[in-house]
């Protein structure tokens, strides 16, 4: 099975290749060819472990892999990093299902995806015999850049450089990137926003006189972000696995329909679910959730995608975006694999700022509903859900959970929840009615106060000494790059 461009001007490639690239040579992302055939049989998935269904999804999903390089990438990918052996448990209060996707190393969902994704890549890189060095640029808004280097730092052969914006990011977040220690790791803020950060990226990804520089020095580049495959597919597992356990505990009979609802920025992870779908997950609705920087929810009720307007900072900084790259993978299924409409949507966001649906492809996203959260509302939604159940939500959750309460009727449901409530103590507090303190102080705070306990991961986070001090212009980054990788 072969990866082909959304844009369609790009050969297609196998999935090793795909993974190399990252994205298309046309400006596109790669999408799988067709949907692979995975016999989803939930009794024998539900005696399954996390890894064990893992092994199956990425198998199909990246079939110039052996089977043996397979489960080379699983082990390594969800070992004794995690903090929980079942990898993503779930919390059930009746038919709200909490998929805790924040037991890794960053305590993020991005880790699932961060930690195979090094191990995809450097297998990836064996098996088309590259003999250059992968520089892995990525463009953070605070949680993708602690999880791609806890997931590459000290990998052989690869360099890992992350632009982080230097406003909205969390203190614990800042603290985790500039206090990062491999010898591989670059980090840099940004004076501009998120996507600020992740356009010149983007640029950088596609400007033909650096890559050619690059190679001159034994470099090339790959990215991290989630327009990669290699990040997209390992968020398929827990969609499947969770379904799976779900069966086991008897909450679900084989077959019921589902909703997923899912706190989105870039769209990987709600894109996600949509492909676990397509293999055969019976989901009945995607709901898609977003805070102040709305953009999404005003697509999916008018069928125009409108980016001119202002960039909101707000309390779950890890969805202030307002381009969505990964929409652009649901498009493309939704237009019938249709690469001139995607070029014409993807040409007028750039030219215009915005773009409208057709009637037909409007049609066929009919199962998705998608609303937003103010920050008032998550800071509600954290204190009442805590008050009630003892639940605490980080708040990108949060804006889950308040979609969430939207919906009608009793559907089963599974909620993302994408972040620990001790990456984000600031806020957390101050929704609960809690004075608020910075850096350890914080964290012992939220415990005290809440009677839960500091993840590990994050214990000793301040002890660790500040590596990383640089701040640039969006424009510089290209300059940049040429001195952080010693360019000749
Ligand atoms: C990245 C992130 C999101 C948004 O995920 P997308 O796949 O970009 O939509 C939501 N919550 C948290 C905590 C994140 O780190």
């Amino acid at each position: 099975m072969n990866y082909i461009s959304t844009r369609g001007k790009s050969p297609s490639v196998s999935a090793s290749q795909a993974i190399i690239n990252g994205m298309a040579p046309d400006g596109g992302l790669y999408v799988p060819e067709k949907w692979p055939n995975v016999d989803l049989d939930w009794q024998i998935l539900a005696q399954q472990s996390y890894q064990q269904i893992a092994t199956r999804i990425f198998g199909a999903f990246f079939d110039d892999f052996s089977n043996q390089e397979i489960q080379e990438v699983v082990q390594a990918a969800y070992g004794q990093q995690w903090d929980n052996q079942d990898i993503v448990p779930i919390h059930s209060e009746k038919h709200l299902h909490y998929l805790e996707l924040f037991h890794g190393p960053t305590l993020a969902f991005k880790d699932i995806a961060l930690q195979a994704l090094p191990h995809l890549l450097t297998m990836a890189a064996k098996k088309q015999q590259l003999k250059n060095k992968l520089v892995i640029l990525a463009a953070t808004s605070g949680d993708t850049g602690t999880a791609a280097m806890s997931g590459f730092g000290d990998v052989d052969q690869t360099e890992i450089i992350v632009f982080y914006p230097k406003v909205g990011v969390s203190d614990i977040q800042r603290q985790q990137m500039v206090s990062e220690q491999a010898k591989n790791a670059h980090v840099i803020a940004i004076t501009g926003n998120f996507d600020d950060a992740q356009q010149a990226v983007k640029a950088a990804l596609g400007n033909q006189e650096l890559m050619t520089l690059l190679s001159g020095n034994q470099l090339q580049f790959s990215s991290a972000n989630s327009i990669n495959i290699g990040r997209l597919i390992p968020q398929i597992v827990y969609y499947i696995y969770a379904y799976a356990q779900l069966v086991k505990q008897q909450q679900l009979h084989a077959g019921d329909e589902i909703k997923i609802v899912v706190p989105t920025g870039n769209f990987g992870n709600v894109l996600a679910a949509f492909y676990a779908q397509q293999i055969g997950l019976p989901v009945a609705q995607f709901v898609v959730a977003s805070n102040e920087n709305n953009v999404l929810t005003d697509f999916f009720n008018t069928g125009v995608y409108n980016k001119n307007r202002q960039f909101k900072v707000t309390h779950s900084p890890a969805m202030d975006i307002l381009v969505s790259s990964n929409l652009e993978r649901l498009l493309y299924f939704a237009s019938g694999r249709n690469a001139q409409e995607i070029q014409n949507y993807m040409s007028d966001l750039t030219q215009k700022g915005y773009y409208e649906l057709t009637a037909t492809t409007r049609e066929q996203l009919s199962q998705f509903l998608a609303y937003d959260a103010t920050d008032t509302e998550v800071d509600k939604t954290i204190s009442q859900v805590f008050k009630a159940s003892r639940y605490l939500l980080d708040p990108h959750t949060a804006v889950g959970y308040h979609a969430f309460e939207q919906l009608d009727g009793q559907m089963p449901t599974l909620l993302a929840a994408t972040a620990s409530p001790y990456k984000f103590p600031q806020t957390v507090m101050q929704a609960l009615g809690e004075e608020v303190a910075l850096g350890e102080a914080g964290l012992t705070q939220l415990s005290t106060i809440t009677h839960t306990k500091i993840p590990n991961q994050v214990r000793d986070l301040f002890k660790k000494p500040i590596l990383h001090d640089k701040i640039i212009d969006s424009s510089e980054i290209l300059q940049t790059l040429g001195v952080t990788l010693k360019l000749k």
